[in-house]
């Protein structure tokens, strides 16, 4: 184990707002945690990967841990599907692009997520039709409390939209150190996503392979979002929201161009990025703090930005879209006051 006394984190984070960090704990695998764990919870750290999904609103934080572990190795295979364990410290992209060159599909419409292995799982990262859940097969964490280790399921993960229990205040403790994923030998793109489709039939390609796919999606992402390490910025801020089909019909009446995504019978999904770039918010400028001209869905340190300008710009626009919509706006950024 490595412990770091005043780090700066600054840089290495999403938004890249000021961050120092007292006292950061580095493990991995040959870290023996039940040496540590008084020493270790007595500090009661923050669990963090890159830091690209986290807002810091106070400047200081008194103590984080991070899983630096980065191997990856097949566990099993059979002539149709691997299994493949990746330490928690393995950048996520980097991993999608070795299992592709490898021949290994199932994860290609995840490219260029930023962010590390350790993490996919917490939120169920996703995008273009897909979510990491559906490939994952077992999560293996530590307690930093007790030092214990556990194994769970993917059904004991509990995953849904931007979800899973590991999100929980009681897994708070909880440290994913491995994270065990199917992948499949056999190619089955997916590519029947409006962006994804636009781009094929802009190139005249008709049965796009894997390959195809997350070079697709990588040339999206770099189109339309800002990369963090030009303009800080932590991906979508908040979560679309899902709202009952009674809410959905009275909105259509005063929005009739309202757009939604079918969840169930009950329920549709309303692009958050919508209801914002609707009350004119697209492109607007709090503090050093701004919503991004061509995704309005992304919050960005546009002009040295502090982390509370950040908060207060995510408010503002919460209080707007309640007002004018009657619809509270959830994060999908984690924030520490
Ligand atoms: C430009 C940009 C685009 C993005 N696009 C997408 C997208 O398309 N889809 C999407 O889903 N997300 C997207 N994101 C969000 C981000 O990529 C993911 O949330 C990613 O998983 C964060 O990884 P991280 O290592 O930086 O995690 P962090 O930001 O460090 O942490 C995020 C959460 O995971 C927890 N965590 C991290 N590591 C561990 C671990 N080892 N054990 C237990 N808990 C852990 C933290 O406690 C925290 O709750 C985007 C972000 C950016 C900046």
């Amino acid at each position: 184990m490595t412990e770091h006394i005043h780090h700066d984190l600054t840089l290495s984070t999403g938004f890249k707002t000021p961050i120092h960090i007292e006292r950061y704990f580095i493990v991995d695998e040959h870290t023996d945690c039940s040496l540590y764990p008084d020493h270790i919870a007595k500090h009661n750290p923050h669990i963090i990967g890159d830091a690209t999904n986290y807002l810091f609103v106070s400047e200081a934080l008194r103590s984080a841990i991070t899983y630096s572990g980065n191997s990856v190795s097949i566990v099993s295979e059979t002539e149709t599907h691997a299994i493949v364990r990746s330490e928690a410290g393995k950048n996520w992209h980097d991993f999608v692009m070795e299992m592709l060159n490898a021949n290994l599909f199932g994860i290609e419409n995840l490219a260029l997520i930023p962010g590390t292995i350790g993490a996919a799982p917490v939120q169920n990262i996703g995008a273009y039709g897909k979510e990491v859940a559906d490939n994952i097969i077992s999560v293996h964490c530590l307690s930093i409390a007790t030092g214990e280790k556990y194994v769970f399921s993917k059904e004991d993960c509990q995953f849904s939209y931007r979800n899973s229990k590991f999100k929980r205040h009681q897994f708070s403790n909880i440290l994913i150190t491995h994270v065990d994923f199917i992948l499949s030998k056999i190619q089955y793109p997916i590519a029947n996503y409006p962006d994804v489709e636009r781009y094929f039939t802009e190139k005249g390609i008709v049965n796009p392979s894997s390959h195809d796919i997350a070079e697709a999606i990588i040339a999206i992402r770099r189109n339309k979002l800002p990369d963090p390490l030009t303009i800080g910025n932590a991906g979508s801020f908040f979560k679309n929201p899902v709202v009952s089909i009674d809410v959905y019909q009275a909105l259509l009446q005063e929005y009739p161009l309202l757009p939604s995504y079918h969840v169930d019978d009950h329920t549709v999904k309303i692009p958050a990025g919508w209801l914002i770039d609707k009350s004119g918010l697209k492109g607007y400028r709090y503090k050093g703090a701004g919503v991004h001209d061509k995704q309005a869905l992304v919050l960005v340190n546009s002009h040295n930005a502090s982390g509370k300008d950040i908060y207060e710009l995510s408010l503002l626009i919460q209080q707007q879209i309640l007002e004018r919509f009657g619809i509270m706006l959830e994060t999908e950024v984690n924030i520490l006051l």
